[in-house]
């Protein structure tokens, strides 16, 4: 069973100061699974999370990471931009962008951040581009074919297809980029990949390791680079569905801590330091779309038509994302009707959930869309003239504070050029 994070009479308060809909988070959840992050890698003194801008590009949000610890993923000039306001040091930041724009490096650059080489092709123009290649550089490595783990009776635990994806170098490009920077003045190494999205499997981030391990071993051996760090990137998935468990990260640290010792630190590389770039792992939980209905709907189907749309929450819209919904206060209520729950855009993947059992809804009645923490406002759009909603952190102490507005008729009219 999925528990919002805030109760009804909470939630009453709450939408007495900010109208539906709006996406709320919750700091004590960020706070605490921040900090479990942090106790899972601390045997490895260089550990860092550069949290994934993308998932989650709020200010507030950032800065509240900051405070646990965080480092930032960046993959634009705009993410970029966010985080030096933020007031991220450049070696806080990662860049991890791909088709990379010559003035995205060059920001990057100019702030210290760490560049994640996407391509080799992107050594020369990073060169060309900013004059020099950086004395820390990293590359992002895959690998081809398909990834998968533990296959039982009903599947793979894991699987995702780096063969198909367009991102990274392959296995002899590695060894080329690295003696070619080497000779063009690098002296700290980094190796990224991410190879599966959205794992539950406690599995991943070990098999992984010990993939980028072997390969850091290999790299050393045949290029003498030094390899001061290893990014794990992204990937750590979360329990959408209420029947799925949700990892645990002190059991992925542990599981990364033995392929280090197995792999590293026989090679002489027990220096290296451990990167990770979550998003979804560290947001995705502890953000709740709040929405009320609207209307019902009785034609061939039943639907519950609410105030938010896939332009506050795209996925269910573009990957047919599930994304548990909780009716307040009937979260006792047996779950007997069964509703299409539909925002208000002319597109018929406009619907929160197809086909769900859930408690008899009323007009009026508010409804939790749950885990819209990260890829969830940050995929906003304005379709239908739809504006994005606020953000809204619960704090620890109980109140609320707006950590964005609502967008108003104004700004989406600002870029209208009218005469
Ligand atoms: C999106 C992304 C991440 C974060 O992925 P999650 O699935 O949200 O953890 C990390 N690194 C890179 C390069 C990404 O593009």
């Amino acid at each position: 069973m999925k528990t919002p994070f805030v109760t009804l009479e909470q939630l009453q308060e709450i939408v007495r100061d900010y109208p539906t809909p709006f996406h709320l988070y919750d700091e004590t959840g960020i706070r605490e699974n921040a900090r479990a992050l942090y106790r899972a890698f601390a045997w490895n003194p260089g550990f860092q999370e550069h949290f994934a801008v993308k998932a989650t590009p709020n200010p507030q949000i950032l800065k509240l990471l900051r405070e646990e610890g965080c480092g930032v993923d960046c993959s634009s000039l705009t993410e970029l931009m966010m985080s030096q306001r933020c007031g991220f040091a450049g070696d806080e930041i990662m860049f991890s962008s791909n088709d990379t724009p010559a003035e995205e490096f060059a920001l990057a650059a100019q702030l210290g951040a760490t560049i994640n080489l996407d391509d080799i092709t992107h050594i020369d123009f990073l060169q060309k581009t900013i004059g020099y290649i950086p004395k820390k550089i990293s590359c992002r490595y895959n690998p081809g074919g398909a990834f998968t783990l533990g296959e039982s009776e009903e599947g793979f635990q894991v699987m995702d297809n780096p063969g198909d994806a367009k991102y990274g170098l392959t296995r002899p490009q590695m060894t080329e980029a690295f003696r070619r920077l080497k000779e063009l003045g690098a002296e700290e190494f980094g190796i990224h990949a991410f190879l599966a999205s959205n794992t539950l499997s406690n599995d991943y981030y070990p098999a992984l390791a010990a993939i980028l391990f072997k390969l850091a071993v290999e790299l050393k051996e045949e290029t003498g680079v030094h390899i001061t760090f290893i990014n794990l990137s992204g990937g750590v998935g979360v329990p959408y569905r209420p029947e799925q468990s949700a990892n645990d990260i002190a059991v992925i640290g542990e599981g990364v801590r033995r392929a280090f010792e197995e792999i590293l630190v026989p090679a002489g590389m027990g220096d290296v330091a451990i990167h990770t770039e979550l998003g979804r792992f560290m947001l995705a939980p502890y953000g709740h779309l709040v929405t009320r209905a609207l209307h019902q709907k009785h034609i061939h189907k039943e639907y519950i038509g609410v105030d938010a749309c896939a332009a506050n929450l795209m996925r269910p819209a573009i990957y047919g994302a599930y994304h548990h919904i909780t009716v307040m206060g009937k979260e006792t209520a047996p779950c007997d009707h069964k509703y299409d729950v539909t925002g208000s855009l002319c597109e018929n993947c406009d619907k929160f959930a197809v086909d769900r059992m859930l408690p008899e809804i009323q007009v009026g009645d508010l409804l939790v869309i749950h885990d819209t923490g990260a890829h969830g406002h940050a995929m906003g759009y304005q379709y239908n003239g739809r504006l994005r909603s606020a953000e809204v952190l619960l704090c620890q102490d109980g109140s609320t504070r707006l950590i964005r507005r609502a967008e108003t008729p104004e700004d989406y009219f600002a870029t209208a050029i009218w005469d």
